[in-house]
């Protein structure tokens, strides 16, 4: 059986501009689904044309390979990026924003996912990445998930994820389509003060309106590491705004790589291993990748990426 085309296929639509550090080529082929019934027959139009199946969120902690992806890559929007809201229960699509979740939330005198506001992410990539900050944590007030396969959709309970340190168990080609939380209550003025000054603490400590995907290396374990963090262990190795090409380490938070202006993703890759090289040199400390990849980005061969 051939399986229509999705609605809206696009050729070669060049990633850069969706991902948030800007850099890597084209997507072979490229949709939008606004509802599960599209994402079902995108999935099942990939796996029968035997395309690869990639999917996009907000492009917040992805790196694309400079020669482009192959197969198919799926970005939600419509339904798939709705936030609704019904006494103590949000309901998300998997596209839905999480800084609006949280903001839609605290307004509504919800508490419990302030922690979004400063995470430029959607609700399917926070689950996938199991997404946190400052101590908030999706799993606490997540009650659902809907996960899409060529099969149809599926609701999983967070407690099959498996989440860990920045992972879930999420598989190739599974996608989340939407969510459900429960939060508890609170003042809606004093929860929007919260999310200012969450956004606050954030323009402080971190690089603000620049081309980034946030914390570059996971930060290791903390009995290896005498309790540093990657960008403490990045500064001490001399990586602060060490540059290479159009990417560098940045001077305000060592574990964050930025985009100056015209850099491709193998001078953010050279920029990695270099800070990666430095840290084992000087403390012994294999540093592990946080960021994702979509196509082949030329990984250093004597390192390994999220292993
Ligand atoms: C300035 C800045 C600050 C950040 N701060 C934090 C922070 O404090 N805490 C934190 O945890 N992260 C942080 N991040 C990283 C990033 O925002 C999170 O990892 C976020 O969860 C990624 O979501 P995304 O939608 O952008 O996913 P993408 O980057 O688009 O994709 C990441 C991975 O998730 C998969 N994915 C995306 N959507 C779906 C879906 N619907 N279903 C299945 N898989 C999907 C992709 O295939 C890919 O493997 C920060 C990033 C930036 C740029």
């Amino acid at each position: 059986m051939t399986v229509p085309s999705p609605r809206r296929l696009a050729l070669a639509e060049s990633m850069a501009s969706y991902t948030t550090v800007r850099t890597g080529g084209p997507a072979e082929f490229f949709t939008r689904c606004g509802t599960a019934e599209e994402l079902v027959e995108a999935i099942a139009w990939a796996s029968d044309g035997q395309h690869a199946l990639h999917i996009l969120g907000s492009g917040s902690n992805l790196l694309v390979a400079d020669e482009g992806v192959s197969g198919l890559v799926i970005k939600l929007d419509g339904e798939l990026a709705r936030i609704e809201i019904s006494g103590p229960q949000v309901t998300c699509g998997g596209g839905a924003r999480l800084p609006s979740v949280a903001a839609k939330a605290a307004a509504a005198g919800l508490s419990g996912i302030e922690f979004g506001v400063s995470i430029p992410g959607t609700v399917g990539g926070a689950v996938r990445m199991n997404a946190n900050a400052y101590g908030g944590d999706l799993a606490r007030t997540l009650d659902w998930v809907d996960v899409v396969t060529a099969a149809g959709v599926e609701r999983r309970l967070p407690d099959s994820f498996d989440f860990g340190y920045r992972r879930s168990n999420l598989k190739e080609g599974e996608v989340v389509s939407g969510a459900g939380f429960t939060l508890g209550p609170a003042d809606p003025e004093t929860a929007k003060l919260a999310l200012a000054g969450l956004r606050e603490q954030r323009k402080e400590t971190q690089p603000w309106g620049v081309k980034t995907f946030g914390s570059t290396f996971k930060n290791p374990d903390k009995e290896a590491s005498g309790g540093r963090s990657s960008g403490q262990l990045l500064d001490a190795a001399g990586c602060r705004d060490l540059r290479i090409g159009g990417a560098g380490f940045s001077e305000k938070h060592a574990n964050f790589v930025i985009n100056h202006g015209d850099a491709t993703t193998a001078d953010v890759v050279s920029v990695m291993a270099e800070g990666r090289r430095r840290v084992f040199e000087a403390f012994g400390i294999e540093l592990e990748p946080e960021v994702q990849t979509l196509g082949p980005v030329q990984i250093p061969e004597d390192w390994g990426w999220g292993a």
